[in-house]
């Protein structure tokens, strides 16, 4: 079991909207960089995080602009998709309700189907939950542990050298949402499992390594947000089935949610089983 989160004060405000979300995504990777060994650090100093603007894929990735540059891009239905987990995730933790297995119900067939958001409906969280602060607090920090992990994953694939361009060059400013679409269609290789496991492992401790530096001032990250994530993507591959032509873009190009979550446990049980404390 992951330790669990001791109190934390002060509240965290809430994250509301693609803008906060972009703009989270972007200081989550900054801090993973700064717990990786200095030699790794460098390869993927200052690595852009762009912002692909399809509202329904829920997807992140790592690639090589037409210059050779590396970056990391998420979907805009990714970041909705974070905030409808953490959102119903802390409501069922402060309240005791099952708000998540409610939004799974509701937008599974929706994704699978290709025809709709994964953004979180009206009605869900009853709206007397909606504006407590302990839930907001509660759901930035849930937030925060779920792109701390897919986004740990992606800057694994550069700095183990998946990509080939993360070589510590000078960084751009990343592909812009109208390119990033063609850049993902064709710069990122197939589907590889060994890359994709050595993602989950590298990622998984720089996760751990940064939870662990920061419990002193805030709350401490664990691989529970690769658990969350993971939990998601199961469902979605148990309802869609496990196909080359699955719907899901991310399911596509990562391994079966089901092989994932135990190497995500295993690692994270060795790293503090080397990292006591
Ligand atoms: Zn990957």
């Amino acid at each position: 079991m992951p330790p669990q989160p001791g109190p934390v004060s002060p509240l965290l405000p809430p994250l509301y909207g693609s803008l906060a979300y972009q703009a989270e995504v972007r200081s989550v990777v900054a801090e993973l960089i700064t717990h990786l060994q200095p030699s790794v650090a460098q390869r993927v100093q200052g690595i852009p995080v762009s912002f692909e603007s399809d509202p329904n894929d829920v997807n992140a990735f790592a690639g090589c602009d037409d210059s050779g540059t590396p970056f990391m891009a998420t979907t805009e239905g990714f970041l909705s998709a974070v905030d409808a987990m953490a959102q119903t995730r802390a409501t069922d933790e402060v309240f005791g309700t099952q708000t998540y297995e409610a939004y799974m119900a509701y937008v599974v067939p929706r994704l699978i189907n290709d025809k709709g958001s994964p953004a979180l409906p009206p009605g869900i969280i009853a709206p007397q939950h909606w504006p407590d602060l302990r839930r907001f607090s509660r759901a930035h920090q849930l937030a925060d542990e779920i792109i701390a992990f897919t986004l740990g994953h992606e800057l694994a694939h550069h700095y183990l050298g998946h990509t080939g361009c993360a070589n510590g060059q000078a960084m751009g400013g990343g592909p812009s949402p109208a390119t990033l679409g063609n850049l993902f269609a064709r710069v990122i290789p197939a589907f590889n499992q060994p890359n994709e496991l050595g993602a989950d492992n590298a990622g998984v401790m720089n996760v751990l390594a940064t939870g662990r530096a920061r419990q002193a001032t805030s709350y401490r990250w664990t691989e529970r947000g690769g658990i969350m994530l993971l939990d998601f993507f199961g469902r979605l591959e148990r309802a869609a089935g496990s196909s080359p032509l699955s719907p899901m873009t991310f399911l596509r190009t990562h391994p079966n949610p089901a092989f994932r979550i135990p190497l995500v446990q295993a690692t994270a049980q060795a790293w503090r089983s080397q990292n006591p404390g």
